[in-house]
């Protein structure tokens, strides 16, 4: 019988040896989750029918010999703001209520091909902006770690899912860090590949420019499998890359660590560690460059002078793409539409697009749109988002002259552990300060992930982030799991969940 925190791994090997049935364990999972997501809230909804045929289905295969993928019978959780034919995608806004999708996603064909179980949809700041998952149109998401806190965001109900045990993976999107952020304050892996790995087919759009989906999990291994199954050229997203994905798997295995630690060259960026950084943080993740030092890699001190300006560029450039990405959102083309007749001098047709966006829209989105539509109008955009872009091509440079030195760069997830419901809601920038050190993975499009590397006094847990070159996801990995096979991290649970 499997427990609580059995990995992807080990469930895929049971499953193919036949010592569990992808029955049981999908019934264990809904059963986890039965029991504990009334707390949580993880979930928007549990897609429990359509997970239970699938799980049935791959055991009849299973039966009739058939080939089972590196998935098999695993159990997934589903950010909401990807498509999915068999459940609402709801995006976490009264805009979507009711959309069900005509088509899946292609990391959802992909998954599900490869055998995982999709036991439901997970909860998210609404149109994924936002740090904390407060901000969904239907209710908000609570850190398993204290019940107080909030799980990070925008995938903050993929990240509390694995975290409690709900389920060994999940899928989230990261367009400034909304995979690795809340992984970091759950505990958990995230990883977000680089911009084009994997197929954004059937993700609801963001920032165009900047979005990826990216996996969750408990160990590198299962975060590096599930990115394995989901990546990959696709021909319906044109910012899809030809390059077919890599094998991640055998870089993770003892013999391909035995000697990478002596090889591997770390970057240390200067401005990681500069004012705002709680100390504690701090500490973990000066912890963890110790180890990598014990284990014989080089250290070497780098700097990205542009960095400081890293929150402004980004918050120019995505909101600005979100501006025009939410526009289809008119209750003609898509989503929510008035039904309160429009007053009886006004234009019949602005009203209905006004009032179905009133009415559809929460505060942050309403925010994002307008400052993002400031940005780009006349008059104003060569000063804000064309002195954005500009930024972000000197980051880049910086970056990529950088990355050509080393083989990672490490820092920290966030400046602080996970923050209390409620604490920082009044005062959106400094929310938005708080994404410094994740958006700049997206600002030049490389490969991230974020592990746990220790605990702040109060008990919740800190994240590390290694970066890497374009394509690095082999290097990134294998330099996460030197530190994961050194440390114990990941095999600490949320006290109320164990
Ligand atoms: N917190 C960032 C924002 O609000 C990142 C969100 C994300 O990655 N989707 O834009």
């Amino acid at each position: 019988m499997g427990s609580t925190w059995t990995t992807a791994a080990e469930i895929r090997t049971r499953v193919v040896g036949g010592e569990s049935s992808a029955t049981d364990i999908c019934g264990q999972s809904l059963a986890r989750i039965d029991a504990g997501d009334s707390e949580i809230r993880a979930f928007l909804e549990v897609t429990r029918e359509h997970a239970t045929l699938r799980a049935r289905a791959l055991d009849a295969d299973r039966a009739a010999g058939g080939p089972l993928g590196l998935l098999a019978g695993v159990p997934l959780a589903v950010k909401d703001n990807i498509c999915t034919r068999f459940a609402r995608t709801t995006c976490a806004s009264q805009a979507l209520a009711e959309y069900r999708p005509p088509f899946d996603a292609a990391v959802i064909e992909r998954a599900e091909r490869a055998g995982a179980v999709i036991v439901g949809k997970t909860n998210l700041d609404e149109f994924a902006m936002g740090s904390s998952t407060e901000y969904g149109a239907f209710g908000l998401s609570r850190n398993p770690w204290n019940l107080e806190c909030v799980p990070g965001g925008s995938s903050g109900g993929s990240a509390a899912a694995v975290a409690a045990g709900f389920v060994p993976v999940a899928l989230g999107s990261d367009t400034g860090g909304s995979v690795r952020q809340p992984a970091a304050f759950c505990g958990v892996v995230g990883l977000k590949p680089t911009y084009g790995r994997v197929s954004r087919f059937g993700l609801v759009a963001y920032g165009s420019s900047l979005d990826q989906v990216g996996t969750m999990a408990r160990t590198v291994g299962d975060a590096a499998a599930l990115l394995e199954v989901i990546a990959g050229p696709d021909p319906r997203d044109s910012t899809c890359l030809t390059d077919p994905m890599v094998d991640l798997g055998s870089r993770l295995s003892d013999a391909a660590l035995a000697d990478a630690a002596r090889k591997l060259r770390i970057g240390i960026p200067r401005e990681f560690f500069g004012a705002g950084l709680d100390p504690e943080v701090e500490q973990a993740v000066r912890g963890a460059i110790a180890v990598y030092q014990r284990l014989g890699a080089a250290l070497i001190d780098v700097s990205l002078p542009s960095m400081p300006h890293a929150v402004a560029v980004y918050y120019l450039i995505a909101t600005a793409e979100c501006s025009s990405n939410l526009a289809r959102f008119d209750g003609v083309h898509y989503g929510h539409r008035t039904s309160r007749p429009p007053q009886p001098r006004a234009n019949p047709t602005e009203h209905l697009y006004s009032a179905s966006r009133a009415e559809g829209f929460g505060a942050e989105a309403k925010r994002r749109i307008i400052l993002g539509t400031f940005a780009l109008s006349a008059g104003y955009a060569d000063k804000y988002y064309g002195k954005a872009l500009q930024v972000r091509r000197l980051l880049n440079r910086e970056m990529q002259d950088v990355l050509s030195r080393v083989d990672v760069l490490i820092g920290p997830t966030t400046p602080t552990a996970a923050f209390r419901i409620g604490e920082k809601s009044a005062n959106p920038l400094q929310i938005y300060l708080a994404d410094t050190y994740t958006i700049v993975a997206n600002l030049c499009g490389v490969p991230a992930i974020s592990i746990p590397c220790g605990f702040a006094r109060c008990g919740l847990p800190i994240g590390m982030q290694l970066m890497a070159p374009h394509l690095g996801e082999p290097a990134l990995v294998q330099a996460a799991r030197l530190y994961e096979r050194e440390t114990d991290w990941h095999n600490c649970h949320p006290p109320a969940f164990q």
